[in-house]
């Protein structure tokens, strides 16, 4: 790394990371503080290439709302709707087995799907749904539900313990679990843009246990609301230490939130 090009406040940390020890929260606020984009590019590149070599990859997937149909109102949310709303919306299973079609000969590896927590659908439905995802194409990787949906899912659906009832998404055809629903963990802030949501325990341990089951999983934060930049490092120590705990998480993304329509539209 060339350190003409790093600012004195960022050497320190520059230095840590070329010699493989780990950042502090410390030093993790001093780097979002820091407004000097090529030096944390340089910095951050240091370990892309430790782990990637000189690569990028991406997946060419489709992604899919089975339904925006929500019983959780968060209040940072502009796709949930009820079931009399105007815009709610729920795709029958051949409905979404003809897009997923279309979009593999078109050359998708993946198919990534969410949706709302749904009142009425039952179990049956769900497998049903993963199922015939599944016989479209065998090798055809299927990403679905965030946390939130299987917790969901587990207690007002399937009735049964969370392992269990992702023991059973994964026989109908379940590859891995997405990572949203993490927002910010700090639940104060948590009880600002989505009360009623699960804590951020609950998120970390529906992963887990999906890690321990030897399943994979994404990791997510949604920051530019009302967080402060001490509460994503909180945020990111946690992802990192389960992480340590498990290796389980094969990507990260940050979603910057859209206050538009959302109830939260104020606070920009
Ligand atoms: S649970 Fe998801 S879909 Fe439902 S209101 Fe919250 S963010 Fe929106």
């Amino acid at each position: 790394m060339n350190y003409l090009l790093i600012p004195k406040e960022l050497r320190p940390i520059a230095e840590k990371v070329e010699a493989r020890q780990r950042i502090s929260e410390a030093d993790a606020l001093t780097l979002y503080r820091s407004n000097d984009l090529n030096a944390l590019g340089m910095i951050a590149n240091v370990v892309r290439e430790r782990k990637n070599g000189n690569y990028a990859t991406y997946i060419h997937n489709r992604y899919i709302n089975y339904s925006n149909i929500c019983v959780l109102s968060c209040q940072f949310c502009a796709f949930a709707a009820k079931k009399r709303d105007a815009h709610a919306f729920e795709y029958a299973i051949d409905e979404i087995i003809r897009v997923v079609r279309e979009a593999l000969r078109l050359g998708i590896t993946e198919v990534h799907m969410v949706g709302g927590l749904h009142p009425t659908l039952k179990k049956d439905w769900y497998l049903a749904l993963l199922r015939e995802l599944r016989a479209l194409d065998p090798d055809l990787h299927i990403k679905a539900f965030t946390a939130i949906e299987i917790r969901h899912l587990a207690q007002r659906i399937f009735r049964m313990p969370i392992r269990d009832t992702l023991e059973i998404l994964r026989v109908a055809g379940l590859g891995s679990i997405t990572g949203g629903g993490a927002e910010i963990f700090d639940p104060v802030v948590r009880d600002t843009i989505c009360r009623g949501k699960e804590t951020a325990a609950e998120w970390l341990d529906v992963h887990r246990t999906w890690h321990r089951m030897g399943g994979r999983s994404t990791c997510t934060m949604l920051y530019g609301h009302i967080e402060t930049l001490a509460h994503r490092v909180d945020h990111l120590r946690q992802l990192r230490e389960l992480q340590d705990e498990t290796g389980g998480f094969t990507g990260f993304v940050p979603f910057a939130f859209e206050p538009q329509t959302t109830v939260l539209s104020h606070i920009k």
